[in-house]
């Protein structure tokens, strides 16, 4: 199965000006200069996903956009992806192609160019795991460690809820993150896959801080709101809770934070939602002011 499956892949695969040794040799090379990227995603049928009910194409799709969000977060261009199926033997040649199906469109909107994988079948469920390599710009990488006291936490787009379909269809902020980063003073990112208050804390705790989130200014999508209405929860709190949003926190200088909200240099709106600050923890602030403890919330795997 594996040389025609590979034959049909290498087929679809378009050539890409940094591959200069592509599918079907052992292994790929990659014309590459400077700093690189490196991130690896994993998901598995039955925790990141339901193949009795999610299309395969959207999977795929899916896997590729986890790694393109967290190139984003280090305001990274991606460039390069290696793939690698661990498929169930019934049926599992039609279900590598589409995967492929869904994941090959995002690799070319993005420029991302198919360097390889490898394609095992075994008795057990879906996993796709996907490399993803990626360039730094001559800005540096954006990392997690570098906000400072009085920094304002700044966020793209809407929260809560992705599980009612936008965990799938998501836009990586691979452009909005690289324009940002070009265009202004950025102190720290991070993309938000595990729940809004948790990765904000993970800035925090990367930077020696504290951080204050306003939670009047938590922009909360309709679908934490369609959510709510399921589960009697509150939006906000599936907003600063629920995983896989996939949107940027980062952290930015007043005066710089300030040039941006009023800019609005992205198609998605960029709110201010709080502070970093010199205590450590993470905190909520009401609309009068008070403070109380916040715990971070998200999705964690659990590890035995
Ligand atoms: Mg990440």
């Amino acid at each position: 199965m594996e040389l025609e499956f590979i034959d049909w892949l290498a087929r679809r695969v378009p050539a890409h000006p940094l591959l200069r040794v592509g599918i079907g040799d052992d292994a790929a090379q990659l014309g590459t200069t400077g700093d690189t990227l490196v991130t690896v995603d994993m998901l598995n049928d039955g925790v990141d996903f339901d193949l009795r009910r999610d299309a395969p194409r959207r999977i795929g799709r899916k896997a590729l956009a986890v790694n393109l969000s967290d190139i984003a977060a280090m305001a990274g261009r991606p460039t390069a992806a290696v793939v690698s199926l661990a498929l169930p033997r019934e049926g599992g040649l039609e279900l590598a192609r589409e995967l492929y199906a869904g994941l090959l469109p995002l690799a070319e909107s993005y420029q991302v160019a198919l360097a390889g994988g490898d394609t095992n079948s075994w008795d057990g469920p879906l996993a796709i795991s996907i490399t993803l390599l990626g360039s730094v710009t001559p800005r540096g990488a954006l990392v997690r460690s570098g906000a400072r006291p009085g920094d304002r936490i700044l966020v793209t787009g809407q929260f809560g809820g992705s599980i009612l379909g936008r965990h799938f269809d998501f836009e990586p902020r691979v452009a909005e993150a690289l324009t940002l980063h070009d265009a202004y003073e950025l102190h720290a990112g991070i993309d938000v896959s595990d729940g809004l208050s948790l990765d904000t804390s993970r800035i925090a705790r990367a930077s020696g801080c504290g951080a204050v989130l306003d939670l009047d200014r938590i922009p909360v999508s309709v679908a934490a709101g369609e959510l709510a209405r399921q589960d009697g929860r509150t939006p906000l709190a599936h907003a600063l809770s629920d995983g896989e949003d996939f949107e940027l926190v980062l952290a930015v200088g007043p005066a710089e934070a300030r040039r941006m909200l009023a800019d609005q240099p992205l198609g998605i709106p960029l709110t201010e939602i709080g502070e970093f600050v010199q205590e450590s923890g993470l905190w909520s602030r009401d609309a009068s002011g008070s403070l109380a403890p916040l715990e971070p919330a998200g999705y964690q795997h659990e590890l035995r």
